[in-house]
């Protein structure tokens, strides 16, 4: 059993919650899309999260059309629909005043829906716990991992807390989708993570000005800003980059953020104080990259997996994309083995490998193109000039691939 450091423990209980096929760590996107998928392959899932749903999660909320195929896969797109807004796709701001518009429709391949969708996560994570609950899952909320129990190095299960008391779930494996900070990475075999080098502040905020059916970025340096309608005439307004650029007001995460708003004239005096809605929620430390995926008896979904920059990230598209591939791949090790192990998990390390790379190699040229800010906002000008946003927004949003941005036609046209 390995360790998860020091803690005063009660004696854990061996066989309180009943033993399952698939243990699954985590209910953000990634957990329950997978949970869904091998319930209804006919598996016995148990699905823990340390909170108890509705909850809330410093995110911008947007999903691509394409994530919103996926929530129709899952069979959640009707209910979410009339909850959250149409989204048309996004509008990026440089430093100096160029701008770059991508509609997801000039994009979208005949066939495809031509809209996303922006929908407060409180509401998308509780809808889809729901729909893991019909299609069979155990869901046990305000439990938390503690640590994997290992049987000749293979996961066999795990240690929950509930409360004061410890439990033992068994299982033939066991999915870390415990998100960005969770600790199943750290307990499969560590994570890449970096210093801190970003952070997040995100609010909700009434009757901002000006909002409509796009997405706004507005990219100062070492931060931006993202604001976007989330329904009920409330704005997602985000504010992510350096901390030396955003916690620059001691303490309140509420006033570095109004802070960091100053920073921009199109945005400030567009979002008031007294409208926010809810408080701002701070979150940080993003890029983190699991060493391994797949292990013995356990293999990790979404941000557990690696995280994807939230300015062209589409996580939660990616941790849904990411339960698809796993799902198969888990089910038919299962078919042939009492534990699940590495190497008939592997195939969905390969599986990732082909899906994301493109998008990791899309993902860390804007990034490195945002440290520039000069030179990012030309970039935007000429991109825009050219109609190619909307390209851009079909590789991020996760329906074209990642060619069709990586090529020397279009990185030629980022720079003359
Ligand atoms: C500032 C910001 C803005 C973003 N904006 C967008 C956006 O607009 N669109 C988009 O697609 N993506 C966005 N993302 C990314 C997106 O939020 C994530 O990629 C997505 O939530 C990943 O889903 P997940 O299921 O892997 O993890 P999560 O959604 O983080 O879910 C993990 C779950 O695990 C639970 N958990 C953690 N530890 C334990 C434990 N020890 N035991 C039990 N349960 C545990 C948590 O309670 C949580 O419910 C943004 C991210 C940030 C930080």
């Amino acid at each position: 059993m390995d360790s998860n450091g020091p803690e005063a423990r009660p004696p854990v209980r061996p066989a309180a919650i009943p033993s399952s096929d698939v243990l699954v760590v985590g209910l953000g996107p990634a957990g329950s899309a997978t949970a869904i998928r091998l319930a209804r392959a006919g598996l016995r899932v148990t699905a823990i999260d340390r909170a108890t749903f509705p909850r809330e999660k410093a995110c911008s909320e947007y999903l691509s059309p394409e994530g919103v195929r996926q929530l129709e896969l899952l069979g959640v797109a009707e209910r979410l629909l009339p909850l959250g807004v149409a989204l048309e796709g996004a509008r990026v701001h440089g430093a100096r005043g160029s701008a770059l518009e991508g509609l997801f429709r000039k994009a979208a391949p005949p066939g495809m829906r031509e809209v996303g969708l922006s929908v407060p996560r409180r509401v998308l994570d509780a809808v889809l716990v729901d729909q893991a609950r019909a299609a069979g899952v155990t869901v046990l909320e305000r439990t938390r991992l503690v640590e994997l129990v290992r049987t000749a190095g293979a996961t066999t299960g795990a240690i929950v807390r509930q409360g004061d008391r410890l439990d033992q779930v068994s299982s033939r494996v066991v999915v870390g989708a415990d998100g960005l900070h969770g600790v199943a990475a750290r307990l499969l075999g560590g994570r890449r993570t970096e210093p801190l080098r970003r952070v997040a502040l995100v609010a909700h905020v009434a009757e901002v000005d000006g909002m409509g059916s796009t997405a706004e970025m507005h990219v100062g340096t070492g931060l931006y800003v993202g604001l976007n309608a989330i329904g009920g005439g409330v704005t997602n307004v985000a504010v992510v980059g350096r901390p030396d650029r955003i916690l620059t007001v001691s303490g309140d995460p509420e006033a570095n953020w109004l802070a960091a708003l100053e920073r921009f004239p199109a945005v400030r005096g567009r979002v008031r104080r007294d409208r926010i809605v809810r408080a701002v929620l701070a979150t940080g430390r993003f890029a983190v990259r699991a060493r391994r995926v797949v292990a013995d008896g356990a293999l990790l979904v979404g941000d557990a997996a690696d995280f994807f920059d939230p300015f062209t990230g589409e996580g939660i598209c990616t941790a849904l994309r990411g339960a698809g591939l796993a799902a198969p791949i888990i089910e038919a090790a299962l078919a042939e083995h009492r534990v699940a192990p590495a190497a008939a998990l592997d195939r969905y390390r390969i599986a990732r490998r082909e899906a994301f790379r493109g998008k990791w190699a899309v993902e860390r040229l804007i990034g490195y193109g945002m440290t520039f800010p000069a030179l990012f906002d030309r970039a935007l000008g000429r991109l825009d000039r050219r109609g190619m946003g909307h390209t851009l927004i079909g590789v991020t949003g996760d329906f074209l691939p990642a060619r069709a941005v990586l090529n020397p036609g279009f990185l030629m046209a980022m720079m003359v």
